[in-house]
């Protein structure tokens, strides 16, 4: 990073979340190199001023930090371990930060692995959206040592209004996860209300207005309430990236023997949304399950 504050990104993974994020890198004067397994998704960002990298090393190749934003766990292993990855040619600036939300067990073996090549890693997962990501005020909750966590908050700084060093490697998503059950168990919890309030034959819109006064109010009931009342179900958080990370929570409940009979529940309600064909529909779209649960005709 030079003294102006400003660095040389390599950024892989532009797509919902990574081209907002690449947006805000170079408002605030970073030089940012793109890549993604999509072409037309690395336009999106060549456009207001990104370079195209041909494969994830040639995003690193004078990197100080290379941050990736994939989908999940294997998509992240493959841009480390792969042909032209990450470990065989790692940044200048030896510095990883991987913003996905992926497994917590894969993290500390990344980190691992990377920690014997001389690199740094960090898991910085984000919570905000791709309103949150565009309007640079994404949280991010980061795992890892404390030096490497320091060089890459700069650049964290450009992307988020929070930023925490939660602890050790594999922390960031940790917390991660303890977000998304909160998310999808509050968003059932705002369907079971809007079936009820609606079978009742209360003004929906007024429910929500009400609640967000009082004890019951979320984020949730306050940004995709309006949705699921007015049944916009496209756009928002996709219910097929809600069940991976649902089926991480599980699988790390799992191995640390802690059972989650709630999220184990709203799970098997996020599978029948997306047997019914809602997966590329946003979270809003799991109020239609109880649209079926009520006879009111559902797809
Ligand atoms: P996305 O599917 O829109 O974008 C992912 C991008 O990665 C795509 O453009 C895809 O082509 C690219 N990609 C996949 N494999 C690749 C590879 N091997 N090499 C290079 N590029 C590759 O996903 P998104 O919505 O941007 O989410 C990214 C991550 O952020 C996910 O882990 C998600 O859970 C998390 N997240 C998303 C949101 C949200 O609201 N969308 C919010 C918080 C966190």
């Amino acid at each position: 990073m030079g003294r102006d504050g400003k660095g040389n990104v390599g950024f892989i993974g532009i797509g919902t979340m990574g081209r907002e994020m690449v947006r805000n890198l170079l408002k605030a004067g970073h030089s940012v190199r793109a890549f993604d397994l999509n072409e037309a998704a690395i336009g999106d960002v060549t456009t207001v001023g990104a370079t195209r990298a041909r494969h994830p090393a040639d995003a690193a190749r004078d990197a100080d930090i290379v941050i990736t934003m994939l989908p999940d766990t294997p998509h992240v292993e493959a841009v480390v371990y792969g042909e032209h990855g990450l470990l065989q040619a790692p940044p200048p600036g030896k510095l990883i930060a991987d913003m996905s939300t992926i497994s917590p067990v894969a993290v500390r073996r990344i980190h691992a692995d990377l920690k014997q090549a001389g690199v740094g890693f960090i898991d910085a997962p984000v919570s905000g959206g791709p309103l949150g990501a565009r309007n640079a005020a994404l949280s991010i909750m980061a795992g890892g040592e404390a030096d490497a966590f320091a060089r890459a908050e700069p650049f964290f700084q450009a992307m988020s209004t929070t930023i925490t060093h939660v602890g050790a490697s594999g922390a960031g998503q940790t917390v991660k996860l303890c977000n998304q059950l909160i998310c999808g168990i509050n968003i059932q919890a705002i369907c079971e209300a809007l079936a009820l309030g609606r079978a009742s034959g209360v003004d929906l819109n007024l429910l929500r207005r009400v609640l967000l006064g009082g004890s019951a109010a979320s984020w949730m009931l306050d940004k995709l309430g309006p949705a699921m009342i007015g049944g916009d179900v496209g756009a928002g958080f996709r219910i097929d990236l809600m069940l991976k990370d649902l089926r991480l929570v599980q699988e790390h409940a799992q191995a640390l023997n802690v059972p989650l009979p709630g999220t184990a529940l709203v799970t098997s309600q996020y599978v029948d949304a997306r047997a019914h064909g809602e997966g590329a529909n946003g979270n809003q779209a799991l109020f239609r399950v109880y649209d079926r649960m009520t006879n009111q005709n559902a797809g």
